[in-house]
């Protein structure tokens, strides 16, 4: 049995200062009945516990670290920027570097705001297409997670099409009953809610593929009637790219399905492990920015160099054959997963999306949040206590997607397989 005594002393403290003991919840291990885990340093694929543990890590900070924890092209650089100061409150040259790599990367993307969180990035971006379109109501899906600003923590009432309630108390109901809920990959329930609020709907904000409930692509053709169904409405759709951003592909998940966002949101991979978020989209839109326009938004932080050098070495190295390297291990990851799961007859359903893999515990496929709902969070707990005993670090929730970075060995993923085997052959 591994040794967590320094974890739980750390967290008695902890539960002292912070509200919880953790400064974000998931981090908590709720719903898995643990203790969290404190880490105390990361090297490649590898991360490690204030108590010695090691653990090969498919959680990458929720997904930034692309290339695997403290990579040395990003070290390196990281170390030369800091030694120059490490904000100035005013325009760098680090800003232009990495906006140029975006819009190169992104062409939906002819102009960027940097920000310094995924949640600021979506905030923002509801603003610009409010202000833009001069409307207020806004749609999203069920299970989507957007951050935690107030127009974005909202759960749809009951049936299709509702006005939304607050998720949490202190969202405003005023605010709440903008914002309209509708079932992902559900189109049908989309020209209804266009139906009735056509006309007053600013934008549609989607996660092009979702990440906050378990990994769920879009099903064929969705994304490109959203596409038309916001086109003929005056709607603006906006893409959350902040997990699918540089993380499905090279060119995202717009440029991996082919359908173009009016704006879209980043985080995440951009920010290389950095605090970071941005936005951006066609010119005529992003020109209604402060100062360039009427719509105003600002940051002390943003574009801080460190951040952006971390994102731009990120990207850099990101190449197209680095995409093709990851794939082709999470190809071996599913396929030693499947196989472990039919050998101890466990229903598993495997969602993917590029190096995003959602294992879900139940025998029906999972398409939206009601059928990612069903699956067994019993198993779930057991398969991810005895993973954790295996040396294997996962989100500590069924809703959560895995990553994979560069960094991870094909010697990792055959120890992944071994450990999930070891997982499944105790479920019952
Ligand atoms: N959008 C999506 C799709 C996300 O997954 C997240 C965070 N997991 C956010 C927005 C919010 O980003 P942040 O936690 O950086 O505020």
């Amino acid at each position: 049995m591994r040794n967590f005594t320094n974890s739980i002393d750390a967290y008695k403290e902890a539960v002292n200062l912070m509200p919880g003991g953790v400064n974000s919840p998931v981090r908590a291990f709720k719903s898995v009945g643990m203790s969290p885990i404190f880490m105390e340093r990361g090297k490649g694929s590898k991360i490690y516990d204030i108590d010695g543990n090691e653990y090969i890590d498919y959680v990458l900070s929720w997904g930034p670290l692309i290339l695997g924890h403290a990579d040395e092209r990003v070290v390196t650089k990281l170390k030369e920027v800091t030694e120059n100061g490490t904000s100035f409150g005013a325009p760098t040259l680090a800003e232009n570097k990495l906006a140029n790599l975006v819009l190169e990367r992104v062409p939906s993307i002819e102009m960027v705001r940097m920000v310094n969180s995924g949640t600021e990035a979506t905030m923002s971006a509801l603003r610009l297409a409010r202000g833009y379109t001069g409307r207020d109501k806004i749609l999203k899906f069920e299970g989507n997670y957007h951050g935690h600003g107030d127009s974005l923590l909202i759960k749809a009432g009951s049936g299709v099409a509702t006005l939304g309630l607050p998720d949490s108390p202190g969202v405003p109901e005023a605010i709440a009953q903008n914002t309209i809920t509708v079932p992902y990959n559900d189109i049908e329930s989309v020209r209804y809610a266009f139906e009735q609020f056509g006309d007053e709907l600013a934008a549609v904000i989607i996660e092009p593929v979702s990440g906050n409930m378990g990994v769920v692509p879009p099903k064929d053709d969705f994304l490109q009637n959203l596409r038309d169904i916001t086109e003929e409405n005056g709607t603006l759709l906006i893409f959350d790219e902040v997990m699918t951003g540089f993380r499905v592909g090279y060119n995202c998940a717009q440029g991996h399905f082919g359908v173009t966002p009016d704006i879209t949101c980043l985080g995440k991979v951009i920010g290389g492990g950095l605090p970071v978020g941005a936005y951006g989209g066609k010119r005529e839109i992003m020109e209604r920015i402060a100062p360039a326009g009427d719509i105003y938004q600002a940051g002390t932080l943003s574009g801080n160099p460190l951040a952006m050098t971390a994102g731009y070495e990120t990207l850099v190295a990101m190449n197209q054959e680095a995409y093709q390297q990851i794939n082709r291990k999470v190809d071996r990851l599913i396929d030693g997963y499947q196989q472990a799961a039919k050998e101890h007859n466990i229903p598993l359903q495997v969602n993917r999306a590029g190096s995003m893999v959602g294992f879900f515990f139940t025998d029906e496929q999972v398409e939206n949040f009601e059928s990612a709902s069903r699956s067994n969070l019993d198993h779930f707990a057991s398969y991810y206590r005895s993973m954790i005993e295996e040396g294997i670090f996962l989100p500590p929730s069924q809703f959560e997607g895995i990553f994979l970075s560069t960094a991870h060995s094909d010697e990792d993923i055959e120890k992944t397989i071994e450990a999930a085997k070891t997982a499944f052959s105790k479920l019952k």
